[in-house]
């Protein structure tokens, strides 16, 4: 694996002679943004946010959805073509149908989805589908409501399977459910999970605990590796069969099952199979910080430039944090560093 401190020996970009194309020093090109609109939750998932005593962004430093359009525009000529509105819990953040509508609205877009924990989907998906949402990703871990519990320190299971099932109301909306496996909590509902999404013909996608988490519990006993978990379903279950696939920035690897029952099952095997080496990924914070990578310890204020309406020195901060990309996530390193802040307060 490529260390962390081996970029120092990369040659630098001059960005006076970049054309501005988002391409980093190991020629990565960015096509992907993931923009962050709160970081509020409705509920506190233990591999994300504390669970009491947590400090959210005052409203004043959330970017407004002006600010993030205006972003937006200033990225798509530089080649971004994906768009996932993420938090905190986005649905969280009042009107989201309103900055759906208008990223939608600015056309060009290969891609415009969003990430939440499904509680509030059944009544805002008519809103988000008309203003022109093209995916949703809904967090599922479980269908106990006392492990749901467990993991998220709140009732709502319920709540989350009605958001699936409102979603579900919308042939034209693409679905897929993401769960987080950790050994001491949810492990023994994986196969229940396959089951209640392969028969609703829903995607399943398993993502790894990665040591984002608020209270610093990760470690890697907890981590339930996706060669576990599909050595667990083909024994259980039946062998799966992978995928092609021809986009290499996909970060899941997908599989069917091999005996053609249907079903499709995903692998975001993010901690013990980097794919650090096509991430086409850029996010934008809440409080409006650029960051390259979930791992990097840096960002990049764009903030005021986006307020002030400073194209040049928003260029600036872009570029800046293009070239600063590691090479690589080095959670494996001896020498890795947690980031400060939580996936909550990044967007997952
Ligand atoms: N609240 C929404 C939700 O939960 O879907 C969107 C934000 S959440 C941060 C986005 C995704 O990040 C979720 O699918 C969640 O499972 C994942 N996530 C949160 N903490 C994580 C961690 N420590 N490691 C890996 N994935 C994590
Ligand atoms: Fe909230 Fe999503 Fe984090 Fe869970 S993973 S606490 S739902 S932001």
């Amino acid at each position: 694996m490529i260390s962390r401190t081996a970029i120092a020996r990369q040659p630098e970009i001059n960005p006076a002679n970049s054309d501005l194309r988002l391409v980093d020093r190991l020629g990565r090109v960015h096509r992907s943004l993931r923009i962050s609109v709160t970081d509020v939750c409705n509920i506190r998932c233990q591999y994300c946010m504390p669970a009491e005593d947590v400090a959210f962004l005052p409203n004043q430093h959330l970017l407004s959805f002006e600010q993030i359009e205006r972003f937006v525009r200033f990225v798509l000529p530089l080649g971004i073509t994906k768009l996932r509105v993420t938090g905190g819990e986005p649905l969280l953040r009042r009107q989201l149908s309103d900055l759906i509508q208008r990223l939608s609205n600015l056309g060009g877009l290969e891609d415009l989805a969003l990430t939440t924990n499904g509680m509030l989907l059944a009544r805002q998906i008519d809103d988000l589908v008309a203003a022109g949402l093209k995916r949703v990703n809904i967090s599922l871990d479980t269908l106990s409501e006392e492990v749901f519990r467990r993991i998220s320190r709140r009732d709502g299971i319920e709540q989350v399977l009605e958001g699936i099932e409102a979603a579900r109301g919308y042939p034209q909306l693409e679905i897929k459910l993401n769960a987080l496996v950790l050994r001491d909590v949810n492990l023994d509902g994986v196969l229940e999970l396959v089951e209640f999404a392969t028969s609703r013909d829903l995607p399943l996608r398993f993502i790894e605990f990665m040591p984002l988490d608020a209270e610093r519990s990760w470690n890697m006993q907890r981590v339930v590796s996706g060669d576990e978990l599909r050595k667990r379903i083909a024994q259980e279950l039946a062998p799966l069969r992978p995928l092609d696939c021809s986009d290499p920035t996909r970060p899941s690897r997908d599989y069917v099952f091999a005996d053609g029952r249907p079903g499709q099952l995903g692998f975001i095997d993010s901690v013990s199979k980097p794919f650090c080496s096509t991430c086409d990924r850029l996010r934008l914070t809440a409080d409006g910080k650029v960051r390259n990578c979930l791992f990097g310890v840096q960002e990049w204020d764009v903030a005021q430039a986006l307020a002030a309406q400073d194209e040049g020195e928003l260029k600036r901060q872009l570029l800046a944090c293009v070239q600063a990309k590691h090479p690589a996530h080095g959670i494996a390193q001896p020498d890795f560093e947690q980031p400060e802040r939580p996936m909550y307060q990044i967007g997952g």
